[in-house]
């Protein structure tokens, strides 16, 4: 049984629904091979209109997801607006997808003919979601897949399974052509032994063990985990709005977006000044009305309890809270915007993901410094640099290992048409997003075609 509980009313149940086990996973990914002749038969422009449709329906019912994003995963109302809005888009996006080229054609290197490259659907797309985004991220992985003729069985994360019916329910598309499957890690791994393409969002320790398996099978894969960013604030820099924008980036949403800041670089004289402004920003978003609008709870108990063990055994080790630190007194996952500094180098808050609304602060003496801490750790996602020097910030992003690299704006945020992956230990396999997942999402095939007749 799946179950999903409001992080800020822990005793309000979201949904309640049996999990298939491995043996109704393998039926769903058969019920989808199946129907995905069909779904590839209707063609560019019937394709085009499921999916058109598709966006019509849930923008239609943006208050009703809004809502149900908030209950089901916490998420502060304006960005649970703002996830409905972006998901409508993705849809329409890749509804013009079909309409793409799918191939190429090339003159013979010797002779008469035509050589065409097609690319056509694997047939059963897998895809394995996590809770932080439960509409956007099973949309930007499913109406890809689906655009250029895949069908589509998806489990999301117990913790947003609600999302993720709803969403395929709102969707409409024929029978088999979108499945959900509720479930947990048993249900995850018969996906990834069954499907035909597989495409994976979540924690690192459960990406890596994805894709061995998928490649062990020789299956395409890919897989986007966890990050551990940074953030380079220069002393050139605009320190009231670097603060603002570091505070959004590591408090919005409780800190769970993979592209949270988790580390924050200030850079010479810049540490003081900026201390000083974060810790009043992040302090700003503990009170009551901001806390909700802001920040929101964390997603579960275990998830609290990991938070402030981590901050009271940093204290213990020498850090300073110099802002929040604890717990918050009252109902649901609450705990208080945390900025540290004076982290010992292996404490884990500055080695591992922690997915909450915390920070430690480290000062650099110089760019090149500031660019090694940055760089010294294996998930390399998205790094912010704050100056107003466009020359450092140029120079800055191109020595920074991250996938992406966000100029005087939060490490948080992206665009849902440019490729989108982490570099190093936080990204496997082909960029999602824009051309490069609807690559991913295809076999590429070569054609030679010569006139008949044409002797060996
Ligand atoms: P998670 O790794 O616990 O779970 C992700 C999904 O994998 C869930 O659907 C889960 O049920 C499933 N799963 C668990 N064990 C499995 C197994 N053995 N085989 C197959 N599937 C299995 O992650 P989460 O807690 O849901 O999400 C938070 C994590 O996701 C964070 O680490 C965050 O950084 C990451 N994330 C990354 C990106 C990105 O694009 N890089 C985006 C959002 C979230």
């Amino acid at each position: 049984m799946i179950t999903s509980y409001n992080p800020a009313d822990p005793s309000d149940l979201v949904v309640e629904v049996e999990s298939p086990g491995a043996a109704g996973v393998a039926a769903a990914i058969e019920r989808a091979r199946a129907a995905q002749t069909g779904w590839r038969a209707l063609g560019a422009a019937g394709r085009s209109a499921a999916l058109t449709k598709a966006a019509a329906a849930i923008e239609a019912h943006a208050d009703e997801l809004t809502e149900l994003i908030v209950r089901e995963v916490g998420k502060p109302a304006v960005e649970a607006r703002g996830e409905v809005g972006r998901t409508v888009a993705i849809w329409r996006y890749y509804a013009q997808a079909p309409f793409a080229p799918a191939g190429e054609v090339h003159e013979p290197a010797a002779g008469e003919g035509l050589l065409l490259t097609r690319r056509r659907p694997y047939g059963v797309a897998g895809l394995v979601t996590p809770w932080n985004f439960p509409l956007a991220i099973p949309t930007w992985k499913a109406a890809p897949a689906l655009a250029v003729g895949n069908a589509v069985v998806l489990k999301p994360a117990p913790e947003a399974t609600a999302c993720a019916l709803r969403l395929a329910e709102l969707a409409g598309l024929p029978e088999g052509v979108l499945t959900i499957v509720p479930g947990g890690a048993e249900e995850g791994a018969a996906l990834v032994a069954g499907a035909d393409v597989i495409s994976f969002t979540g924690s690192t320790g459960v990406g890596r063990a994805v894709v061995a398996a998928a490649t062990g099978r020789g299956v395409p894969v890919q897989a986007e985990m966890g990050g551990l960013n940074a953030a380079i604030v220069l002393p050139d820099a605009d320190i009231a709005q670097a603060a603002a924008h570091l505070a959004a980036a590591i408090a919005g949403y409780a800190g769970q977006k993979c592209t949270a800041t988790s580390r924050v670089i200030a850079v010479g004289d810049a540490y003081e000044p900026l201390a000083e402004a974060l810790a009043k920003a992040l302090t700003g978003i503990a009170a009551p009305g901001a806390l909700t609008d802001v920040c929101g709870p964390v997603i579960n108990e275990p998830a609290l309890e990991r938070l402030t063990t981590a901050i009271d055994s940093a204290v213990e080790a020498g850090a300073t809270a110099l802002a929040g630190g604890r717990r918050i007194d009252r109902d649901g996952w609450f705990i208080e915007p945390t900025l540290l500094e004076q982290v010992p180098a292996e404490h884990p808050l500055r080695t591992e993901e922690f997915f909450g609304p915390v920070a430690v602060l480290l000062p650099a003496a110089d760019l090149d410094e500031a660019i090694a801490v940055a760089n010294d750790t294996a998930q390399s996602l998205s790094t912010s640099v704050h100056s107003r020097d466009l020359d450092t910030a140029l120079a800055a992003a191109d020595r920074l290992d991250a996938g992406m690299v966000r100029v005087n704006a939060p490490s948080s945020g992206v665009d849902f048409h440019l490729p989108f992956s982490g570099a190093k230990g936080a990204g496997y396999g082909a960029r999602e997003q824009g051309q490069a997942v609807l690559d991913f999402f295809t076999a590429q095939r070569t054609v030679t075609l010569l006139p008949a007749g044409t002797p060996r």
